[in-house]
């Protein structure tokens, strides 16, 4: 009998629990820092067999000599890395002293992701949008949030979800909204191949979905985001 490997034993443990393992999901409990190692191991040789199937000779190409570890670190480190990395650490510090901000935030963050469907490229602005609550989290933190929630495999919708469900987690605001513009490498790269890719998704919580004004207010400073954003 052969012996199971890490990646069978760690699916195994998960539908165990009943945890949910898909290509959008954090499963960093269930993989620790020193598994990743082994996993990437057992990933090359996986890739190995792929490269093989598709009849690319990686023992005399020299380019692709080392493609299938490059591949496995590649996901395990980078496009993938949200799934395996717990949360990042984002510290809250009260905001209810007398002169306390109550005003709109927004932010801006740069996002990398990849379709969960053909596992290209998917890359795109997030602007993150709170009235701020009780707690406040630092600036860079929110694009930390974004950025973890993005680095799996995604669809626009669901991060959009994803993003807006962490970063109320993370600063206790209702009132929120999150608004994504992304080009999809699925529908430039393959398919229709369409350079007009540009999808937007948005997400309103709270006073964003309820009042007017709030809802005007976040898509007033976008467009301002839009205007002056160093690009
Ligand atoms: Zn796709």
């Amino acid at each position: 009998m052969t012996e199971k490997n890490l990646a069978q034993v760690i699916r195994e443990n998960m539908k165990r629990d009943n945890k949910r393992f898909w290509a959008g999901d954090n499963i960093s409990d269930y993989v620790s820092e020193e598994d990743k190692a082994k996993l990437i191991d057992e990933a090359t040789v996986a890739f190995e067999g792929v490269l093989d199937t598709l009849l690319i000779d990686r023992e005399t190409d020299p380019n692709s000599h080392g493609t299938a570890r490059r591949l496995a670190k590649m996901y395990y480190n980078e496009i993938m890395a949200g799934r395996y990395d717990p949360a990042p650490d984002a510290t809250a510090f009260p905001n209810d002293s007398e002169d306390r901000y109550e005003g709109m935030l927004v932010v801006r963050s740069e996002l990398r992701s990849m379709c969960s469907h053909h596992h290209q490229p998917v890359s795109g602005v997030a602007y993150i949008g709170i009235i701020a609550a009780e707690k406040l989290i630092g600036l860079s933190k929110y694009t930390r949030i974004a950025q973890w929630c993005a680095r799996r495999g995604t669809l626009q919708e669901e991060l959009a979800n994803d993003i807006a469900r962490e970063i109320e987690k993370a600063t206790g605001a209702q009132n929120l909204g999150v608004y994504i513009q992304a080009v999809h490498g699925c529908c430039e790269n393959r398919g229709i191949m369409a350079h007009s890719s540009l999808t937007q998704t948005t997400v309103l919580k709270g006073s964003f979905k309820t009042d007017p004004g709030t809802k005007k207010e976040f898509f007033d400073n976008i467009k301002l985001q839009q205007e002056f954003a160093p690009r």
